[in-house]
């Protein structure tokens, strides 16, 4: 049998995969396209409804020009949600979705019509370029920098587009940390079958340690060789300890610590340039040089203030082992999977040339994987290669099927 018809070959489980493979990505890619069409037509049906009322509301009835067009639009909304058997929120939200992303984010509506980009993703962008100032020029700079990482999975997607956003938007992050502080608050939501949320809005880096210290008293728990509960029950547990008694169980009190990036010449106060918040993102600047010069509980680490590259990590407090990997927890931020937004100082640090095979325990060649990723390099025909095209991306991923991936960058 020649190469092509080997390649072709349906009794082979492997071509028969990678045809299931194009076909998935066609429809994808098809079911992408139908997403901007239905929000697009269902958008200018709402505007027609505003622009020519009579269709929806009897031109006789004696109301204001303005209250007729809102009625209609209401009438058509309805109309849409009942033929479309979707809700009338869904039909208000894509609308609003269209007109936002058609009038504010251009390229991306024109890569979502293409079916280049998820209807999650879009409606990710649409909302965030919502919360920017109604100006041109950020709009316009976000608009370029999302149809860079349109192709990202939604959660890695929501991450470095929440990060680009407070780089481009025009109001400075102090003026807006401020105004944000007033939102802060403590709310109950029931749930079904015995159980209710308990959801908080804090500043950052306070939920940040919070949950840090939560975490880790989790985690301690979950080593010793009773524990039955998974690390999600745990953290419950010890968050409702907390909160109820003001102490844990088993009496021990975490040291926790997360770490604060500054660059060197925000914290001589030169410049206003943000710092980074381990796990979340950019933090003001006045915010970044109080946690590094007073809080014990964060790790401070400075950065070069022309390349950004780190220089120091508080050495005072690290031993060395402890400091390469506390450096590679901040440095890789998450997990180094493609899509994956699990937090590096909760993964695994993983040797990408296995020791067996002459990989050194130094920072090129370790890098952090999630529990599951970690298994399925080990356990799957995943592999994992060192790759130095930037210093953002270290890693280069082939699948079992030969799809190449290189690691998503990072979101800070
Ligand atoms: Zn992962």
């Amino acid at each position: 049998m020649d190469e092509l018809a080997q390649m072709i070959d349906p009794r082979r489980a492997d071509v028969r995969i990678e045809f299931g493979v194009a076909r998935a990505e066609f429809a994808q890619q098809t079911a992408n396209r139908a997403a901007a069409e239905l929000w697009l037509a269902i958008a200018e049906i709402l505007d027609e409804a505003r622009l020519a009322p009579d269709v929806y509301v009897d031109s006789t009835l004696p109301i204001r020009a303005g209250e007729r067009s809102e009625f209609a639009v209401r009438a058509a909304a309805a109309d849409l949600a009942v033929r479309l058997r979707i809700s009338e929120p869904a039909v208000r939200g894509h609308a609003f979705d269209a007109d936002t992303l058609r009038t504010r984010l251009p390229r991306l509506w024109a890569m979502f019509c293409d079916g280049d980009v998820t209807p999650s993703n879009a409606r990710t962008a649409a909302d965030l370029v919502r919360s920017l100032p109604d100006e041109a020029g950020p709009a316009a700079r976000f608009d370029d920098a999302l149809a860079g990482i349109a192709e990202l999975a939604p959660g890695r997607f929501r991450m470095r587009a929440r990060v680009l956003r407070e780089r481009i938007h025009s109001i400075a992050l102090a003026e807006r940390v401020e105004a944000a502080a007033h939102t802060r608050g403590v709310w109950i939501d029931n749930d079904i079958d015995g159980m209710a949320f308990l959801t908080m809005k804090l500043p950052a880096e306070v939920a940040h340690r919070v949950f840090a210290r939560v975490d880790s008293h989790a985690r301690t728990l979950a080593r010793e060789a009773d524990e039955t509960r998974s690390l999600a029950q745990l953290r419950a547990d010890a968050a409702g300890d907390l909160l109820l008694d003001g102490i844990l169980e088993g009496g021990r009190v975490p040291r926790v610590s997360v770490a604060v990036t500054v660059p060197v010449m925000t914290l001589l106060g030169h410049e206003e340039e943000p710092g980074i918040l381990e796990g979340y993102g950019p933090i003001d600047a006045q915010t970044a040089r109080r946690l590094a010069a007073h809080a014990p509980s964060f790790t401070r680490l400075l950065t070069h203030p022309v390349t950004g590259a780190l220089l120091d990590v508080d050495r005072a407090v690290y031993r060395p082992p402890a400091d390469l990997k506390r450096w590679l927890e901040v440095t890789d931020v998450t997990c180094a999977f493609p899509g994956c937004t699990r937090l590096a100082r909760n993964s695994d640090i993983d040797h990408i040339v296995d020791r067996q095979f002459g990989g050194q325990t130094r920072a090129g060649n370790l890098v952090h994987l999630c529990r599951h990723h970690h298994r399925l390099k080990h356990m799957t025909r995943w592999t994992v290669r060192a790759t130095d095209r930037d210093p953002g991306c270290r890693v280069e991923w082939s699948s079992p099927t030969g799809h190449r991936r290189a690691q998503d960058p990072p979101p800070f």
